[in-house]
C-alpha cells in the first residue's frame, strides 16, 4: 500500500512490524460549536485512514467542560459529518468514561502518581515556573496515599466548593516542559452537565481525559493538531501509568489555515451572538452547516482538503483554492440554466403576433446524461442590458446598433431600431430574427459576437438573488483588528432578477450555473417567489502557486 502523507507512512510501518493489525482511529470534536472547513481537514484525514485501511473511525465527543458544551452543538456535529458523506463506527463520549477517569484517578493516587491540592488556580499558575525558571513544588505535595484517596474521594462527594482543591498528577516541577509540571487533573465544578446533568460536580482535564478516553476505546493512532505537541509526553505519561497495553500513538499535523478565514470557534460565535451573521449556517461562514447552506457540494470540500494535504508544518492555504474545487465540481455536475438579472425588452418584429415556439435545452451543454428542459420562445423576450449598448466601448463583443446576436439555444436576431424613453435612457430593443438561423439549421453558420442568455417576456419568473462575498475584508488592506475587518457589504440582495419557469419545479436545494452569471443555488420558494443562494462566481481567480 502506497502513503499518501507521513500519518499513513507510520499506519503502514504499524501494520507491516506487527504492532497492530487493525487501525482505529477517532474525530473527537468538543460540543461547543459548529463545525468549521478546519474540521473538515481532520475528518478527511481520520476517516480517510479507517477508509483506505478498512478500520475503524469513531465519533467521540470530548465533553469534560460542561460550561461551554450543549446538546444543540452535538447534534449539528453529527449532521454535518454525515452531510460530508462519513460513518463513523461507534458514537462515544468521554463523558460516557467519568466513572472509569475517576477509577483511572485513584489508581495513579494509589501508585504515588497523583496528589490533591488546595492552591488556587491563581496560586498554581503563579507557582508554575517559566520556560527559563522550573516551578515550585505544592506544600500539599507529599500528603500520604490515604490521606489524597479521602480528599479525592470527598471532593466527588461535593464536601468542598468549587475552586477550594484540585487533583494533581505528581510528575517533575523542573521539567523543561511546562506540561509536567504538575498538571491539573480533576476541577471541583458545579455546572449542569449536557450528558451526566448535575450527577458529577468534579470534572477531568482535557488533558487526562483525553489520552484515556482514546486508550479505553483502543485507538491506535491519536492523530491531532500540531498545537498538542508539547502535550505528547503527557499523554504518554497518563497511558503509560494508567498500565495501558499497546497504547495510542499521537501524531500531529499542521492544522488548516486559510487566508481571510477566521476558524476560532470563539470568533464564530461572536459573530452569530452579535448578529453580524444569520446563525452558525449562515452561508458567509466558514462553517460546515454554511457551506451546506450555501450549496457548496460536499465532495468538493473533499476534493480541497485532498490538494491541501497534510503535513508537519503550519502554512496559510489561499482561500481562492476552495472557491476553486467548488467551481471545478460544478462545473461538470451542474446542470444550466438562464437567469436575467437587469432586464432589457427585446421586440422581435418580423415574429407574428401570438406565435410561440417551444425550444428544447440541454441542461448539460454537450452531455445528454443530464437531460433537457424547455423554454418558449415568442415575440418579445429579455435580454440583460448589458448585453446592448447604443454608446459600446471598445471591444464590446455583444447587440450594438446594427449588429447581430445568438440568443442561447434559439435564433440569431439582427438590429432594427430601439424604444427610446424620454430621458434618453432605453426602452426596448426592436430587431428581426433570422429564420433557420436555430443550432443545425441551415443559417446557423451566420457569424455574432455572443451568444446571450434570454427569456420568454410571458413566462419569465420573478426571483430573488442572495449575492455574498467574503466576511472579512482582505487582510491586504493593512486592517488587523477583527471587528475593523468585517465586511459590511458581505451580502448584497436583487429583488427583480428574472429566470426560467422551469426552475419553480425543481427540487430546493439543487445547485445551478446561472449561464454568464454565476453558480446559484435553489434555496427556497417566499410565497411563489423563489429564493437563490449565489455559491460562486464563474472566474476563476485561482492562481496555482509556482514551486
Ligand atoms: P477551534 O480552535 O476552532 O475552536 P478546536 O480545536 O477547539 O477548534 P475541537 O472540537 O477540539 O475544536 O476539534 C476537533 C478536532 O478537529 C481536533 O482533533 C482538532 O485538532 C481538529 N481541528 C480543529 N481545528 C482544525 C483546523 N483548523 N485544522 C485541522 N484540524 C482541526
Ligand atoms: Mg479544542
Amino acid at each position: 500500500m502506497e502513503a499518501s502523507n507521513f500519518i499513513e507512512n507510520i499506519i503502514i510501518g504499524d501494520l507491516e512490524s506487527g504492532k497492530h493489525k487493525d487501525i482505529v482511529t477517532r474525530f473527537p470534536p468538543e460540543p461547543n460549536g459548529y463545525l468549521h472547513i478546519g474540521h473538515a481537514k481532520s475528518l478527511c484525514i481520520n476517516f480517510g485512514i479507517k477508509e483506505k485501511f478498512k478500520g475503524k473511525c469513531n465519533l467521540r465527543f470530548d465533553d469534560t467542560n460542561p460550561v461551554k458544551e450543549d446538546v444543540e452543538y452535538v447534534e449539528a456535529i453529527k449532521e454535518d459529518i454525515k452531510w460530508l458523506g462519513f460513518e463513523w463506527d461507534e458514537e462515544r463520549y468521554a463523558s460516557d468514561y467519568f466513572e472509569q477517569l475517576y477509577q483511572y484517578a485513584v489508581l495513579l493516587i494509589k501508585k504515588g502518581l497523583a496528589y490533591v491540592c488546595d492552591l488556587s488556580a491563581e496560586q498554581i499558575r503563579e507557582t508554575r515556573g517559566t520556560l527559563a525558571e522550573p516551578g515550585v513544588e505544592s506544600p500539599y505535595r507529599n500528603r500520604s496515599v490515604e490521606e489524597n484517596l479521602k480528599l479525592f474521594e470527598q471532593m466527588r462527594q461535593g464536601k468542598f466548593a468549587d475552586g477550594e482543591k484540585v487533583l494533581r498528577a505528581k510528575i517533575d516541577m523542573a521539567s523543561g516542559n511546562i506540561n509536567m509540571r504538575d498538571p491539573v487533573m480533576y476541577r471541583i465544578l458545579r455546572a449542569h452537565h449536557h450528558r451526566t446533568g448535575n450527577d458529577w460536580v468534579i470534572y477531568p482535564m482535557y488533558d487526562f481525559a483525553h489520552p484515556l478516553s482514546d486508550a479505553i476505546e483502543g485507538i491506535t493512532h491519536s492523530i491531532c493538531t500540531l498545537e498538542f505537541e508539547d502535550h505528547r509526553p503527557l499523554y504518554d505519561w497518563f497511558v503509560k501509568n494508567c498500565e495501558f497495553k499497546n497504547p495510542p500513538q499521537q501524531i500531529e499535523f499542521a492544522r488548516l489555515n486559510i487566508k481571510n478565514t477566521i476558524m476560532s470557534k470563539r470568533y464564530l460565535k461572536r459573530l452569530v451572538d452579535e448578529g453580524i451573521v444569520e446563525g452558525w449556517d449562515d452561508p458567509r461562514m466558514p462553517t460546515l452547516s454554511g457551506m451546506r447552506n450555501r450549496g457548496y457540494p460536499p465532495q468538493a470540500i473533499k476534493n480541497f482538503c485532498a490538494m491541501v494535504g497534510v503535513a508537519k508544518a503550519n502554512s496559510e492555504v489561499d482561500d481562492k483554492l476552495l472557491d476553486h474545487c467548488v467551481r471545478d465540481y460544478l462545473n461538470v455536475n451542474a446542470p444550466r440554466a438562464m437567469i436575467i438579472e437587469r432586464p432589457l425588452k427585446i421586440i422581435i418584429e418580423n415574429w407574428e403576433e401570438g406565435r410561440t415556439e417551444e425550444i428544447t435545452l440541454q441542461n448539460k451543454p454537450g452531455d445528454d446524461s443530464g437531460g433537457t428542459h424547455t423554454v418558449r420562445f415568442g415575440k418579445e423576450v429579455y435580454i440583460d442590458q448589458r448585453d446592448f449598448s447604443l454608446n459600446p466601448p471598445p471591444k464590446y463583443h455583444r447587440l450594438v446598433k446594427g449588429g447581430m446576436i445568438r440568443l442561447k439555444g434559439a435564433y440569431i436576431l439582427k438590429y432594427s431600431s430601439v424604444d427610446l424613453a424620454e430621458d434618453g435612457s432605453v426602452k426596448a430593443v426592436r430587431c428581426n430574427y433570422i429564420e433557420k438561423s436555430k443550432s443545425g439549421e441551415e443559417n446557423s453558420k451566420i457569424k455574432v459576437k455572443a451568444t446571450v442568455q434570454w427569456l420568454n417576456c410571458e413566462d419569465a419568473v420573478k426571483c430573488k438573488l442572495y449575492k455574498y462575498s467574503s466576511l472579512l475584508v482582505d487582510e491586504s488592506e493593512g486592517k488587523s483588528d477583527f471587528d475593523e475587518r468585517i465586511n459590511p457589504n458581505s451580502l448584497e440582495i436583487v429583488e427583480n432578477a428574472l429566470v426560467e419557469p422551469f426552475l419553480l419545479e425543481e427540487k430546493i436545494g439543487n445547485c445551478y450555473q446561472f449561464i454568464r452569471e454565476a453558480y446559484y443555488k435553489y434555496a427556497r420558494n417566499e410565497g411563489g417567489i423563489p429564493v437563490f443562494y449565489r455559491i460562486t462566481e464563474l472566474k476563476d481567480s485561482y492562481k496555482i502557486p509556482t514551486p
